[in-house]
């Protein structure tokens, strides 16, 4: 923590990047303020080279001049944690966006910071612990409520070693900088707690007992992913896919229908507006679970474009490390970020101010190791309570022009447990998720049998080369066999892999029905079925896709599911 004030004075300004000379010593990452008048903007310093160091500025530098004042906080930059962080909208920085946008527009005012959490609301505390009791970091001391969870006041992740309860406040309502509890360390000296502490966004959380393996496959409700690409509670996974392909689309469906407790979507658009619309988007979202609004488990970090690049890179850091802070209460926490080219082209403009050397495409030689370094915060972890939580991470990446050859989606495929590979074809044929069943791989297990999984890969592997063959061919070319795979593949891709995001019921699917249907499936996949000619086998496949459909669009328990199955059933057994 800083203690004295240390100062320095502005050298240079180049774009963001401020040149500053100081005399004492200065700390990589530390965070700094410009003075301007009256005003003071927020940078951090981001190399330091003798007595002269560069200052990234979360600000439009706009005013800033040679001589400027500079003040070295000796803090890293930060994020406060405590209850009353479900449900908001934040900016990079932490600044509670929509109270900003109810004043200024969804503009930031320069050098306006707000408070991330209210110092004044009172929160229903509930100890945990005894005076006596011996308490390490991250564990709980109490909780509050906050929303549907048991938000836990956890003894500070910085303070190391055994402590011991000394004081513990009795169930009451109290604000968040109360005094909760006093800790005695092994050396004899107190340290206060109250229900909100701070943690630099760029160090992990790691107030755990280990790691874990992720292993076991989260639910996400999307059959295609679930099925053949699936995605592990604590993995992590890459949605790369060109402009409109459905990167967003996806990840607002995963948002509303994974099986997770909290959701943190931590959004830098694409578009101009994107953003705009995901804040009146979201607070509509009913939670599905719940019927509730889906705000009450997601918290949003927000970035325009129009926000200055340095904010734009902090925000998967802020994301992460919300993330990781409610991982720490025992609960299932999943990431989306929305893009992460958005975050490394971020990177690659402070680089570039900054004169490195560049790597490929310009992007900094150190782009692989942030990338690895972000996806290596997701985790499944065994707290000191014999619980478990979890940090999922998925990112959308958007490559220029859909070209996954390039350096962000490269170095993603090298960390992540499964890639979902958006395909332009299937969007353009509108068959939705555009995830490309044949490309896109996963490294985790599927809760449906591996080997009904691997017949399913199979037939689409088949229906695909026939495709390809007919395109040079047609179909005269193939014989009946092959053609009837062909429509056993296109069967397979209609009635389960697409999903209707506007179907009330077939948006989401839970295991035990899509364990149900696609066995089925299998079923369908695995008859030898003799037809006339390929004109009947296409009537006859038509009319089953249809008999799917309708039963896709009903709920799983009801009369007119069995109906629909029934048909299904008479129409493949003659
Ligand atoms: P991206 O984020 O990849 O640029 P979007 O997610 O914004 O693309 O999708 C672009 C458009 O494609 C959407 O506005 C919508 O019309 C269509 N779309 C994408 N996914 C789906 C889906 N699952 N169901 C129906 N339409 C979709
Ligand atoms: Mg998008």
């Amino acid at each position: 923590m800083g203690t004295s004030i240390r100062e320095g004075n502005v050298i240079g300004v180049n774009g963001n990047m401020v040149a500053v000379n100081f005399n004492e010593n200065v700390m990589q990452n530390e965070v700094a303020y410009v003075v301007v008048g009256e005003e003071r903007f927020k940078a951090e310093v981001i190399r330091v080279k003798g007595k002269s160091a560069d200052l990234q500025v979360f600000e439009d530098t706009t005013g800033i001049m040679i001589g400027n004042r500079v003040e070295f906080s000796g803090d890293l930059l930060s994020l406060e944690l405590g209850p009353g962080l479900i449900g908001q909208v934040f900016d990079g920085l932490q600044n509670p966006l929509p109270q900003l946008a109810e004043k200024y527009g969804f503009f930031l005012k320069r050098g306006a910071y707000l408070k991330a959490l209210d110092y004044e609301k009172k929160w229903e505390f509930t100890p945990s612990v005894q005076v006596k009791d011996k308490v390490h970091a991250g564990d709980s001391l109490g909780t509050v409520p906050e929303n549907m969870f048991k938000h836990r006041i956890m003894v500070p992740f910085d303070l190391k070693g055994e402590f011991e309860v000394i004081k513990i406040l009795e169930k009451g309502d109290y604000s968040i900088s109360t005094k909760v509890a006093s800790l005695k360390d092994e050396a004899g000296k107190t340290h206060d707690v109250t229900m909100v502490q701070s943690w630099p966004v760029k160090i992990p959380i790691k107030a755990y007992v280990e790691k874990l393996k992720p292993v076991e496959p989260l639910v996400t409700k999307l059959r295609l992913i679930d099925t053949l690409v699936p995605v592990a509670v604590g993995g992590t996974f890459c949605t790369p896919g060109p402009f409109g392909a459905g990167k967003t689309v996806l990840q607002h469906l995963l948002s509303r229908h994974a099986e997770v407790d909290l959701v943190i979507v931590a959004a830098c658009g694409e578009r101009a507006g994107e953003v705009v619309e995901i804040l009146e988007e979201f607070p509509e979202l009913i939670d599905p679970k719940t019927n509730r609004s889906l705000m009450e488990r997601t918290i949003i970090i927000c970035n325009t474009s129009s926000m200055p690049v340095a904010a734009r890179e902090s925000s998967v850091y802020t994301a992460v490390t919300l993330a990781e802070y409610y991982r720490q209460m025992g609960l299932n926490v999943l990431l989306l970020a929305d893009s992460t080219s958005r975050w490394a082209q971020a990177m690659r403009e402070m680089s570039g101010r900054l004169e490195e050397i560049p790597g490929e495409e310009a992007f900094p030689a150190y782009l692989e190791s942030r990338i690895a370094s972000f996806y290596e915060r997701a985790g499944l972890v065994k707290l000191r309570d014999g619980g478990k939580g979890s940090v999922t991470i998925g990112g959308a990446v958007s490559p220029a022009g859909g070209n996954f050859e390039e350096p962000v989606t490269q170095a993603t495929l090298k960390v992540v447990g499964a890639f979902h590979g958006l395909s332009r074809d299937r969007a353009n044929a509108r068959r939705y998720p555009s995830i490309d069943p044949l490309d896109s791989w996963s490294k985790y297990t599927s809760f449906i049998d591996s080997d009904k999984v691997k017949k399913g890969q199979d037939i689409l592997k088949k229906s695909n080369s026939v495709d390809q063959m007919m395109k040079v061919v047609g179909e005269e070319g193939t014989s009946t066999g092959e053609f009837i795979d062909y429509l056993k593949g296109e069967f397979l891709d209609f009635v389960y892999l697409q999903q209707n995001a506007f179907d009330k019921t077939d948006e989401a699917t839970d295991a035990k029905r899509q364990k149900y249907i696609y066995d089925i499936i299998v079923n369908i996949i695995d008859k030898e079925f003799k037809f006339e000619n390929k004109d009947d086998a296409r009537r006859f496949f038509m009319e089953l896709r249809q008999m799917f459909i309708n039963m896709n669009s009903v709920n799983f328990e009801s009369d007119e599911f069995k109906k629909n199955e029934q048909e299904v059933q008479s129409k493949i057994s003659v």
